[in-house]
């Protein structure tokens, strides 16, 4: 099967019926562009940058981050590179924030300080690395996009900061580019308020790791819960649907980058609910690739009805099953 699937490479990825899919990658090094070359994505669609800010005492500099962020750009040969702002706070505490790369000793961690709110708690860190995107993007292009925005207020927050940061660099006489801005869908809240929040950005991406564990009461690490944490779970499904069909309404870019984009038994649900771009560890490329060159996107579209109306999540699974059994 594996030696099938490499002959996908090369494959455009299109449904059977003709709609054109965009499959991106999540990275986090040099290498993984690499891969993504080999395996023919369309670019990144989420640089976990959390890399840079882990396992040292002190935070980046800024022209460290641009060295590296440039680096990534030119590797990147004119395909996007969406560059994820970056997202601390919950599993590990870097040292240079008072922690000592151990957990977060909150009650309740994934509920405090972390993502976005730690970047605005943390104003002089957070300007540093937009100043360092903002200055990669004259070399090519060049996505920004913010993490576990819970609404309107903390988005608002980050675009003034980017704002500010623009008007740094203008002020010192630096070259910087221009960046589409994005915001991660990954709070229920920011779900239920997408039209709002899609005034403001280019591009929503859900992130379906924290979106399923928020929307469920889930934590997504730990392993005696871990049979609630469905991703076809009914609320699940509406959520995804409301965010997928407002951006595709609006005219406004969505993606998937959470796990869920990369596993096959839920490509042809997203399809279903309109998605037409996803980003996955390079390493599901080619699985769900295959899974969209059997797909037909009308047919997908007039079955996922009665997906949608049933609110029992056995219901669900079984009618998701029939749904990938199908020949399309
Ligand atoms: C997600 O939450 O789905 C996501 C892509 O972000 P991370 O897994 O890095 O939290
Ligand atoms: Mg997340």
């Amino acid at each position: 099967h594996l030696r099938q699937l490499n002959k996908l490479k090369h494959t455009a990825a299109a449904t059977a019926d003709g709609e054109t899919i965009e499959l991106l990658a999540n990275i986090e090094t040099a290498d993984d562009i690499k891969a993504l070359h080999k395996f023919g994505a369309d670019g990144v669609g989420l640089l976990r940058s959390e890399f840079l800010y882990l396992n040292r005492d002190s935070l980046p500099e800024e022209d460290e981050l641009y060295q590296v962020y440039t680096d990534l750009v030119k590797k990147m040969k004119g395909k996007p590179l969406t560059i994820r702002t970056v997202d601390l706070g919950v599993d590990k505490n870097p040292r240079w924030f008072g922690g000592n790369g151990t957990p977060n000793a909150a009650l309740n961690p994934a509920l405090g300080l972390t993502g976005i709110r730690l970047c605005h708690a943390e104003p002089v860190m957070f300007r540093t690395q937009m100043r360092a995107v903002l200055r990669a993007a004259a070399h090519g292009t060049v996505k920004m996009m913010f993490p576990m925005v819970s609404g309107l207020a903390e988005l608002r927050q980050s675009l003034v900061h980017l704002e500010t940061a623009k008007r740094q660099l203008a002020e010192r006489g630096d070259a910087f580019g221009t960046v589409e801005t994005g915001c991660m869908i990954e709070i229920p809240a920011a779900a239920l308020t997408v039209s709002t929040l899609l005034k403001h950005v280019d591009f929503v991406s859900i992130g379906t790791n924290d979106l399923i564990q928020y929307t469920l009461s889930v934590d997504r690490n730990d392993d005696s819960v871990s049979y609630l944490y469905q991703p076809a779970h009914p609320a699940v499904v509406r959520l995804l649907a409301h965010i997928i069909r407002t951006a595709n309404r609006m005219g406004k870019g969505v993606s998937v980058c959470g796990e869920m984009a990369g596993d096959p038994d839920y490509t042809r649900l997203l399809l279903a609910l309109g998605l037409r771009r996803f980003s996955m560890n390079t390493g599901n490329l080619l699985a769900v690739k295959e899974m969209i060159l059997c797909s037909d996107t009308e047919k997908l579209e007039s079955d996922i009805g009665r997906i949608m109306r049933n609110e029992d999540p056995d219901r669900v699974d079984m009618l998701l099953k029939k749904l990938n059994e199908t020949e399309n």
